[in-house]
């Protein structure tokens, strides 16, 4: 699924092409995209005609503000990605949203799995709706350590599972949140409320450290080349990974063998020599 590092890629590539753009036609292949809508109608209405002021992000989701006040909500889901084309460019499988900019470029949010969605909000919806409620940005506004530490206080969950949950933090999924925990050297099965204040300082380096180098690869682009950037490039970070997907290798730290958990029904990569 693509996390924070693939989503700010996705929107740094985005931002140039989209920002002063105005938004021609919309064309919905798969109406199951505009689920999170409460009337379907809107987002095609919205849209249509308004300028774009600003491509943002929040956690894994891109926020696009608009002239009229809307934001539109891309969510790329389990397999999203966007490609940014020209009108006349062939149109490739699971194309399912496409966006038609004044400028001859073409937003197509390409899905085959179709857990992402879109939507445009006024203010009002997007505060009522479950990204109102997200925790702050893993990148752009990571808590402090203190705040960090209020956030995990007294909580018997494993810290791999709370540094999922998107209320707490937003942006971490399970590639980053494995490769946080192997830089921080704590276990993923450690409760959340035993962290004590030095590691939770390291754990807070660490999810920034690994977002920040996973930003300068462009993300990580696994087997299946599900996320790829939007000019269809891959994300080289899969070669630099320290744990996620390394079952049974060597710990680049220590040796040992990178050991496969399975914390709340999701697999956890992680070293039993150096991860306490
Ligand atoms: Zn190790």
């Amino acid at each position: 699924m693509p996390e924070l590092p693939e989503v700010e890629t996705t929107r740094r590539s985005l931002a140039p092409a989209l920002e002063g753009a105005t938004i021609e036609s919309i064309s919905v292949a798969r109406l199951r995209m505009l689920r999170r809508q409460a009337n379907p109608d809107d987002f095609s209405r919205r849209l249509t005609g308004q300028r774009i002021v600003e491509v943002g992000r929040h956690g894994k989701f891109l926020m696009t503000q608009l002239a009229n006040d809307i934001v539109w909500v891309t969510h790329l889901g389990m397999s999203g990605r966007v490609s940014l084309v020209g009108h006349s460019a062939d149109v490739l499988p699971h194309s399912n949203v496409i966006v038609s900019l004044s400028t001859g470029t073409d937003f197509r949010l390409i899905d085959p799995r179709t857990f992402g969605f879109v939507a445009a909000f006024t203010s009002e919806e997007l505060a009522e709706s479950s990204i109102g409620r997200l925790g702050r940005d893993a990148l752009f506004d990571l808590p402090r350590s203190r705040e960090l530490a209020a956030l995990l206080a007294a909580r018997r969950a494993p810290i791999k599972a709370l540094l999922l949950d998107q209320l707490i933090v937003a942006g971490i999924g399970n590639i980053y949140a494995d490769e946080s925990l192997h830089r921080a050297r704590i276990s993923p099965l450690r409760e959340g409320g035993s962290l004590q204040p030095t590691e939770i300082q390291a754990l807070r380096k660490a999810v920034r450290e690994t977002l920040q180098h996973a930003l300068r690869w462009g993300g990580t682009s696994l087997d299946d080349l599900a996320y790829l950037l939007p000019d269809g490039r891959t994300g080289d970070y899969v070669n630099r990974l320290r744990a996620y997907g390394r079952e049974g290798e060597p710990c680049r730290r220590c040796g040992a063998e990178i050991a496969r958990t399975v914390i709340r029904a999701r697999s956890s990569f992680w070293c039993p020599g150096c991860q306490s």
